[in-house]
């Protein structure tokens, strides 16, 4: 009874505000008749209509809306509707990006955005970069200055001296020093609460990474030292992430109050710490694919020809990946560690959502196609595409803290939208079948983007 109360309700206020537009407040974009997909995992609804004004979604109505005067009306029948996509973990620049070389970089770092956003991606979270690179574009992008999804980035990481995993070499005591703690916490607290304050990072990377199975030990964080920077960074409003390894670096980070991982544990884990990871619903982003990835190209690289590569990665990119940089992971034995490694990782990822975990997707690659790969391998294993639908979506916007406003279609969010041509649900390939990709309600001009498919 109370139940029907309720909707009642909601139908009177959304016959109202049909009824009664507020002068000036034009709609500007309705897509109707479309299947709605919106990002929580529910099931798909069918002939839905979503209203946008200005940036932000207005109505979201399983049935058809009034046309008001001056609506940009887009017929989605046969179409599907769902947010844009988020991938929750790259590097801009995919680790060549230096302090050196960094504003010559910039195009590299802008043709790979507008590559995300060919993509059907529009945010991606930076989880590692040179900080007056990555914040400048961040700058841009906020600005409104650079066609780019939504860019959110950590800038360095947090780690001590020696440790491993920390991403590309900085020296210290420059700008754009990595952040690497002091035995002593009053000598490193304000550093570290420094770069809180002028960076604003949107979340804040650590690292700890005493071996991976098959590696001697390094350096590590105490548990300690990373308690005090997860709450130095808490109070600053910062949630944290961790790049850990081994059993032993989830429980300590879990121990020190870690709000989530920068990946899946791709070493054979405990049921219990899987559980644990599940029932506190850490959000855990996925990474799946820099580990095939560097598995496959040793073998075949012939996936680098895939038509969204193609059409959205330079040319001189695809041949530096097919040759220096795949010696590269053949002759430090990447490409023959991740084979061993793969299937734990990914089996890891199907558990903790099985067990009602939080899966999220993200790549640590630095260019869009990936994160479609992603979407392969865990769908692969086993996660049902409609769950998909959400881990590539809500879940990453959890992941960033953004839930209010992205990762999902309800009324009041931004309206960053994916609009395809065939059901994301019924087959994995579907979430490239693109027809328009929408951020904050405008359409995103794929003419006006620099990558390869323009310039032929
Ligand atoms: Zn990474």
């Amino acid at each position: 009874m109370v139940m029907k109360m309720k909707s009642w309700s909601a139908a009177l206020a959304v016959c109202t505000a049909l009824s009664f537009p507020v002068a000036g407040a034009r709609a500007d974009l309705l897509i109707e008749n479309v299947t709605l997909i919106d990002g929580t995992g529910t099931t798909p609804i069918k002939g839905a209509s979503v209203l946008v004004k200005g940036d932000r979604i207005e109505l979201v109505s399983p049935t058809a809306l009034k046309h008001e005067p001056g609506v940009e009306v887009v017929n989605g029948a046969g179409k599907f509707l769902m947010p844009g996509l988020i991938d929750s973990h790259i590097h801009l620049g995919a680790n060549t990006i230096t302090e050196d070389n960094f504003k010559e970089q910039r195009q590299v770092g802008v043709r790979a955005l507008h590559g995300y956003l060919y993509s059907g991606i529009t945010t991606v979270f930076d989880s590692g970069n040179v900080p007056d690179y990555i914040f400048g574009l961040r700058d841009e992008e906020r600005s409104g200055k650079l066609l780019s999804p939504r860019l959110l980035a950590t800038g360095t990481t947090v780690n001590v001296a020696g440790g491993r995993g920390g991403g590309p070499i900085r020296p210290e005591g420059t700008p754009n020093s990595p952040i690497r703690l002091k035995e002593k916490w009053s000598e490193s607290k304000p550093v570290v609460e420094a770069y809180f304050k002028s960076r604003k990072p949107d979340v804040q990377k650590l690292v700890i990474d005493r071996r991976g199975v098959f590696e001697p030990p390094t350096p590590i964080m105490s548990v300690e030292q990373m308690t005090n920077v997860i709450r130095l960074a808490n109070e600053n409003g910062v949630r944290t992430t961790i790049h850990a390894a081994s059993e032993e670096d989830y429980n300590d980070a879990l121990a020190a109050h870690i709000d989530e991982f920068a990946h899946v544990i791709r070493y054979p884990a405990s049921d219990a710490l899987l559980k644990l990871l599940a029932t506190k619903k850490v959000p855990l982003s996925s990474t799946m694919i820099v580990f095939n990835y560097i598995e496959r190209i040793a073998e075949d690289t012939s996936f680098l020809e895939a038509p969204l590569f193609k059409a959205s990665v330079d040319p001189e990119i695809i041949a530096n990946q097919k040759g220096p940089e795949r010696q590269r992971y053949m002759s430090s034995g990447m490409s023959a560690q991740f084979k061993i490694t793969h299937n734990y990782g990914l089996n890891n990822a199907k558990k903790v959502h099985d067990m009602g975990g939080m899966i999220v997707a993200g790549t640590d690659r630095g260019w869009g196609p990936t994160l479609h790969m992603e979407l392969e391998l865990l769908h692969g294993v086993g996660i049902p595409l409609l769950d998909l639908t959400r881990i590539v979506t809500l879940n990453g916007a959890i992941y960033l803290s953004r839930e209010k406003d992205l990762g999902s279609i309800q009324r009041g969010k931004l309206a960053d939208l994916l609009l395809l041509n065939a059901d994301p649900t019924k087959d994995v390939k579907n979430f490239q079948a693109i027809a328009a990709v929408y951020k904050g309600g405008q359409k995103i001009d794929f003419s006006k983007l620099d990558i390869p498919a323009n310039r032929k």
